[in-house]
């Protein structure tokens, strides 16, 4: 039941996990977790009634009641400290997860792993990751009917895998600092579409009016298309 996406969000649950899947809908990820015996019991979280009603239909489904509690609430709001190992956001945007994860700082005990699927901005949750104190064990990119996604994993600990250069940083939290080493094929691709759009935008703003600010903006957008063409070669 479950796609090539989250498929790669629950290979980096740690087998015998107490897992919390934030954002859950249909609780599928929770579901096929403990049908795999990969965790030992999970919580599916979820802030609109409507998902939070799904999800506990295809628990009731399955018939795994007793091992996934379906709570309704925001975020990490449904969870006391400590009382997951492991906890998955997926399939929003990184504004909003790094939003859910600055609002529900309370409610980590520090010690889960993080695993974090934003489909666009992902620069937010490394951003936010970053300053507070969690390592980026891992990323990944997968594409999946024409979507392309990025997975990240984190961990409370030292951070070593950004640059010190702060310029540089700025890039690799940009475009992920392993992801932009290892130039796999979907982020090529992702950041060549990405490129051909700024130079749609860029085309657009060079035929408006002159003014200091617009100019700005447009050395801005030069600089982001020279960057997406470095790093995609
Ligand atoms: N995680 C699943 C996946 O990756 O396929 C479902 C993704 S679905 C697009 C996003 C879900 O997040 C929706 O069901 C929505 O109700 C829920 N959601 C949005 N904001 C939330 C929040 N602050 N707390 C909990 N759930 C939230």
């Amino acid at each position: 039941i479950l796609d090539q996406r989250l498929k790669k969000v629950v290979s980096y649950i740690p087998q015998g996990a107490v897992l919390a899947d934030i954002g859950s809908d249909h609780a599928f990820v929770p579901c096929y977790c403990l049908q795999q015996n990969l965790v030992e019991k999970a919580i599916a979280g979820e802030v609109n009634v409507g998902p939070m009603e799904a999800a506990q239909a295809q628990v009731a489904l399955v018939q795994l009641e007793d091992k996934i509690d379906v709570r309704l609430g925001s975020g990490l709001t449904v969870l006391t400290p400590g009382e997951a190992t492991a906890i998955t956001i997926a399939g929003m945007g990184g504004t909003l997860i790094s939003t859910i994860l600055e609002e529900g700082k309370a409610n980590l005990s520090g010690e889960e792993r993080l695993i974090l699927q934003p489909n666009v901005d992902a620069v937010d949750v490394r951003k936010w990751l970053l300053a507070n104190g969690y390592a980026l064990l891992s990323e990944a990119i997968v594409k999946e009917n024409e979507k392309i996604y990025e997975i990240l994993v984190a961990q409370k600990g030292e951070e070593s895998v950004y640059a010190d250069d702060s310029e540089q940083r700025e890039w690799e939290l940009y475009f992920g600092p392993q992801l932009m080493r290892e130039k796999a094929p979907a982020f090529v691709e992702k950041w060549q579409t990405e490129q051909q759009k700024r130079k749609y935008i860029l085309e657009q703003m060079r035929q408006g009016t002159e003014s200091d600010q617009l100019q700005e903006k447009i050395v801005k957008i030069e600089q982001l298309i020279q960057k997406m063409e470095e790093v995609t070669h």
